[in-house]
Formats: structure tokens, sequence, C-alpha cells
């Protein structure tokens, strides 16, 4: 197991699209449980693989302490086919530490993805679960939760994502 480096804020890969797993193999498996390591290290609640340097549609996630369920999930090639109610929720992002927005998504989704055994499976997800996979489903796509912030909020943000593309440029992985 390893904890692997958090890419930051200004790091081209977190703009990148992310392509599909062809194959849940050993490698993947190794990849997510390093992933999970990873997440659990700088307290996060998940975490895709665009964020470890990695343009792979899977992510772990875990909302198990508030939520309940059982611990820490790999979610692989996840795709959103339905979604439902709004809920608001303060939102942050391992890759700009520091920052947070109250932001609007869908309380409920339907989420189909397969599992670490390359399982096909179809679930719904609620609040912070399905928060968590909004979140790392829009890393999967390049985009990022001050994206989806309005223009003001993130103008007054500006500054502050400005100081991060300054350290993210000044740390070397
Ligand atoms: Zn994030």
């Amino acid at each position: 197991m390893a904890i692997l480096p958090i890419r930051l804020y200004g790091d081209p890969v977190l703009r990148r699209k992310s392509a599909p797993v062809a194959v849940v193999d050993d490698e993947i498996r190794r990849l997510a449980v390093d992933m999970v390591e990873t997440m659990f290290e700088n307290n996060g609640v998940g975490l895709a693989a665009a964020q470890v340097g990695l343009s792979l549609r899977l992510l772990v996630a875990d909302a198990t302490h508030r939520d309940g369920g059982d611990g820490p999930r790999v979610f692989i090639n996840p795709e959103i086919i339905d979604a439902w109610d709004e809920w608001s929720f303060d939102e942050g992002c391992l890759s700009l530490p520091g920052l947070s927005a109250d932001l609007m998504r869908p309380e409920g989704i339907l989420l189909r993805y397969h599992d670490e055994t390359g399982s096909e499976c179809e679930e719904e997800f609620h609040q912070l679960w399905s928060r968590v996979l909004q979140h790392e489903i829009d890393h999967l796509d390049g985009r990022l939760f001050v994206d989806r912030m309005s223009p003001m909020r993130r103008a007054l943000m500006e500054r502050k994502l400005r100081e991060l593309v300054k350290e993210s440029k000044n740390v070397s992985l």
C-alpha cells in the first residue's frame, strides 16, 4: 500500500477527461487500495484517479461516518442515470485545500458502475454518498466544484485560487 501525492488546482491533469477503465484487474484493484489509503490519510471522503495523476474513470468514496455504510467503496466507470431533488451542502476538495462553498446538487442519484470485482451494478445513493459521487464524477470529466459556483462567488474566490496555482507549481512530484 502507498500514499500517493495529490495533484493540486492548476495541474492540467485535473482538467483532462478521464478514459474508461478497460479491464478490472489486479493493477486497478491495487490502485484503488492506494487511493483509499490516500483518501484516509488526507481525511477525505472521496478521491478520483485524476487527483493522483491518472486519467482513468475510477474513484473511491467513504461517507460511512455520516450516512452509514460498510466503509470505503470503489466505483469504476460510474455513470449517473437518474437524479432527483436538490439540497445544498458545503463542498470542499482535496485538490483545492482550504476552500469550500455551499453548492446545490441533486439529493439522490441512480448510479450504474462496475465494482472492484468487475461486476456491473445499479444502485441508489443519497445525501453525502450521493454528493461525494457527483463531485468525484465531475473530476472524471475534468470539472471542479468551483466551476459550479456563480460567477460572482467565483470572482471572490479567484485570489485564493491564484495562490493555489502558485503553490501547485512549487510542489515537485
Ligand atoms: Zn475534489
